[in-house]
């Protein structure tokens, strides 16, 4: 089975895509910031992608992938941001820093079932 980790500080959206992808045969793991994703993270290695929303207290997003990817196992990891962002600078650090995919917020359960299908 597959491991996604989500890292996301809002409890609603997090149990909703738990729910979305464990009935879809996605073994899930919460982290709730970006400091408990970055632990969450590492003791996880073997995840199959890492969903990490942009706007967080404390360390955001993209802090957070920078930390990951000095991490021996998480340098290459899948990582998607879900995210309601849009700026093209976020966007181009989240590329620079091998991100595979910019999800706008809201997205459906549905949609991000067939995304992540598609794309691991
Ligand atoms: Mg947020």
């Amino acid at each position: 089975m597959k491991k996604i980790i989500i890292v996301d500080d809002s409890e609603s959206y997090r149990s909703r895509v738990k729910r979305d992808l464990e009935s879809n045969g996605y073994q899930v793991v919460e982290a709730v910031n970006g400091e408990n994703g970055f632990t969450v993270c590492k003791s996880n290695k073997d995840c199959a992608a890492i969903l990490v929303d942009m706007n967080m207290p404390g360390m955001d997003g993209i802090r957070m992938i920078s930390f990951l990817r000095q991490e021996e196992g998480l340098k290459k990891t899948p990582v998607l941001i879900i995210t309601t962002e849009s700026s093209p600078e976020q966007k181009a650090q989240a590329k620079a820093l091998g991100v595979i995919a910019w999800i706008q917020k809201p997205i459906s359960g549905k949609a991000l079932v067939k995304a992540l299908n598609k794309l691991l």
